[in-house]
């Protein structure tokens, strides 16, 4: 999304870049993971509720896909661009990676504004996407799911038209459908809870104590809601969380210093996780400027919004009690904030570690859904614990062994995989 600050695909090949040069990878080998292997850009044109037709823009991206099938969402946003698929795609195949799961990396969007649309006009975007690519997508080729703005609901829509076009039951070519329909039990928790397994995890390396810790968050949707509840399990008191305020085009903090409650603000909450200022008023939250999440004198940073969040103009908000940051979103850090990160020795799970939740769940989806047979909801979050813990302990004794910082670590990690499938088929 053209949100204000860095090109995410620059940023996802600087990062790139220097993890390439740490590993000395060959020129060929760098070329072809800078980019993505296949770009599709295409228009769908719905015949709106009004009776006009309106054409959108959509778009789906395949990194790289050596270690398997494409894998990564769909987003609907309307300042969605080629670029910033581009970079997601490209973080999808170092997320799966990372968490060692036999999938490559893709992403897709829609430029529209869901807030705007009818369920009806929506479920034409979805049916029109899935049109334009029924050929190129696949449970053998690439996998989506769901991402900002999208939902189950849009998943069912999507495997609805696909099965249509190609005659037949392939449940396995999308992830995060309806549980009954497909879906995998813990789907819509994995991503948050993910989030806060490596917390957890990192917390322990920390010597801190969880319940003894306090969080804010940045934004109110899927992910951030999953991650203050399994982090107010823990015993972790959240002070804050931001959300988008659509009627004003900003966000809004709220802030309750003794533990803000999820349950509470989801029933004042759209369904896109924007929460009613008045109403919070009334609920004894304080209502502050979106930004005010980043200054909180708490011990955890989770930017869960969008990218491009923590930034070199409000990265030095950052209070000195902050000790770790777990980006739940992808891409929320620029390079230019980061190295203030680094340099000031916050601990960092980086994005792609912190939120493989989702993915890492999509695969047992997957799995699931192939074999037309489902597990219980505690086996599929046991097994995700232990994906997330063991890939979260593979980075940090890489960082502790080599010196590196989190994210390089994780890189590192991820790119070595990569790079040796490709070099294994011979591609390079
Ligand atoms: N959209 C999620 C992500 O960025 C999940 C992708 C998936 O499940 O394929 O990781």
């Amino acid at each position: 999304m053209a949100t204000k600050g860095v090109n995410p695909f620059a940023m996802a090949q600087a990062q790139f870049d220097k993890v390439a040069a740490i590993l000395d990878l060959d020129e060929a080998t760098r070329e072809l993971l800078r980019w993505p292997l296949r770009e599709y850009s295409f228009a769908i044109p719905v015949r709106m509720d009004d009776g006009r037709t309106k054409v959108f823009r959509g778009f789906r991206v395949q990194h790289n896909d050596a270690r398997g099938p494409a894998k990564g969402g769909i987003r609907f946003h309307p300042q969605e661009t080629l670029d910033t698929v581009r970079a997601l795609a490209t973080w999808m195949t170092w997320k799966c990676a990372v968490v060692d799961i036999p999938l490559g990396g893709g992403k897709g969007g829609v430029i529209c504004d869901p807030h705007n649309l009818s369920q009806r006009e929506q479920e034409q975007i979805c049916r029109g996407w899935v049109r334009q690519l029924a050929r190129n997508v696949g449970p053998l080729q690439d996998v989506p799911a769901p991402d900002v703005m999208t939902s189950a609901q849009h998943m069912l829509w999507m495997l609805d038209e696909y099965e249509r076009i190609h005659g037949g039951h392939f449940p396995g070519f999308i992830t995060g459908k309806p549980v009954g329909a497909g879906g995998s039990q813990g789907r819509t928790e994995a991503t948050g809870y993910g989030v806060v397994y490596t917390i957890r995890e990192a917390l322990k390396l920390l010597g801190l104590d969880a319940a003894k810790t306090t969080a804010s968050v940045q934004g109110f949707g899927n992910v951030s809601q999953y991650a203050i509840r399994l982090y107010q399990q823990l015993g972790g008191t959240v002070t804050c969380c931001s959300s988008w305020d659509q009627g004003d085009q900003t966000s809004y903090a709220f802030r309750k210093k003794d533990g803000i409650d999820v349950d509470q603000l989801v029933a004042i909450s759209d369904r896109f996780g924007g929460i009613d200022k008045a109403k919070a008023k009334d609920l004894g939250y304080e209502v502050l400027p979106g930004d005010a999440w980043i200054e909180e004198p708490v011990d955890i940073l989770i930017p869960a919004a969008l990218e491009n969040q923590v930034r070199g103009d409000n990265v030095e908000k950052i209070q000195p009690t902050v000790k770790l940051i777990a980006e739940g979103a992808n891409g929320p850090t620029t390079p230019e904030a980061d190295q203030v990160i680094h340099r000031r020795g916050i601990y960092m799970i980086p994005d792609f570690l912190a939120n493989a939740g989702g993915v890492t769940c999509s695969y047992f989806e997957q799995v699931q859904s192939n074999l037309n047979f489902y597990w219980e909801k505690q086996e599929v979050l046991t097994k995700l614990d232990t994906a997330m813990t063991s890939a979260f302990k593979a980075v940090s004794e890489l960082a502790e062994k080599r010196k590196l910082y989190m994210r390089d670590a994780a890189y590192v990690i991820s790119i070595n995989r990569v790079a040796q499938a490709c070099h294994d088929r011979g591609w390079v």
